[in-house]
């Protein structure tokens, strides 16, 4: 009997090159997430079958064309791509790069070894950055920014791993000792290239920002789901004080939310629609509220001690100065008001 393998193999046409490739999605029903992390890395998986507990199914979504390189989800290779247009735009560039053996795309595809049983790590990064890429072949108002953003975050869930799982590097091109030194190995073609999690976490966050700041605000749901990934994003790389000011941009995004559901059904307008925004919103306030006073208190204590120090600078002043000269020093709400309120249980005494 054949060996079962969560694996399903499938011959697809590029749609750049026309070139066959032979591609492969896992089973779906096979795994389910086992414990998620705030900014939705599945950290561990649950398989059906425990033999296949070693297998990372996020490093099997990009799809890697050998011949002309070509990198990206596999609806697009199905042809299922919605972007308008812009893959021909990008097809154009591809085409070209990927015929000069000594491009960027050359280079960092042909490093890409997704022909073993299972792909190792190092193909999977080589994968996302290349689909990252190709994408920023094309001018900063022609990208896909949904696309993009999702896969700076992925690459970054990828580096986590590396760095948790720490196996033995694999398919390091001959010339170089590791990922590391073969990725520097592209910084004159691509200077911002995110080489480790931390980079490629802040550019996430900047494509995600942009999401939302070009957002038309109609659907609420979608825009506080982005703020709680910014803000999950923002808690890992440590920019507590950013992430506190977004807690109560979500704060006040649900609330509305709230409001406007809630007079809807009253109207009995898209009553189950309505329903559930307001359900959702309802769990956003809740989350939002818990998470404010969690990340005041970590805020708080970070900026304690520069707060002080700023204040003894100031000489004789009221509780009111030392709070507004807080404030246009760019420290947060709770700590202009926490020390406003101490100056003044001193100057008391
Ligand atoms: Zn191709």
């Amino acid at each position: 009997m054949a060996r079962e393998t969560p694996f399903v193999p499938v011959r697809v046409k590029c749609p750049f090159c026309e070139i066959d490739s032979i591609q492969r999605y896992i089973k779906s029903r096979m795994y389910q997430p086992d414990s998620v992390e705030e900014d939705t890395h599945v950290a561990d998986y649950k398989w059906e079958n425990p033999e296949f507990a070693h297998i990372r199914p996020n490093f099997y979504h990009i799809w890697h064309c050998p011949t002309c390189h070509f990198c990206d989800e596999k609806e697009t290779f199905r042809g299922e791509d919605k972007s308008g247009g812009k893959l021909e735009l990008i097809k154009e560039k591809l085409l070209i790069h990927s015929r000069m053996p000594n491009s960027l795309i050359a280079r960092m595809g042909s490093a890409i070894d997704f022909s073993q049983d299972e792909y190792s790590i190092e193909s999977a990064i080589l994968a996302h950055l290349l689909a990252i890429h190709e994408q920023e072949l094309l001018s900063p108002n022609m990208r896909q920014h949904p696309k993009l953003a999702r896969f700076y975050l992925r690459v970054a869930w990828l580096y986590r791993e590396k760095t948790a799982l720490n196996p033995p590097e694999k398919n390091i091109p001959a010339g170089f000792g590791s990922l590391a030194e073969f990725l520097e190995s592209f910084r004159t073609e691509w200077p911002d290239l995110p080489a480790r999690e931390e980079p490629a976490l802040d550019t996430a966050l900047i494509r995600y920002q942009d999401i939302l700041n070009y957002s038309s605000g109609a659907d609420p749901k979608y825009d506080i789901n982005i703020m709680n990934l910014l803000i999950a994003i923002l808690r890992r790389n440590n920019k507590n004080a950013e992430a506190l000011k977004l807690v109560r941009s979500v704060f006040s995004a649900a609330t509305k939310a709230r409001q406007s559901a809630r007079a809807a059904v009253q109207k009995g307008v898209n009553v189950s629609q309505n329903q559930n925004l307001l359900n959702f919103a309802a769990g956003a306030i809740e989350k939002a509220t818990e998470l404010s006073e969690k990340l005041g208190e970590i805020v708080f204590n970070e900026e304690l001690p520069a707060a002080r120090e700023a204040v003894m600078k100031m000489g004789p002043v009221d509780a009111k100065t030392v709070v507004d000269k807080l404030r246009e020093l760019k420290f947060a709400d709770i700590t202009c008001r926490r020390l406003g309120k101490m100056f003044e249980k001193q100057a008391r005494r």
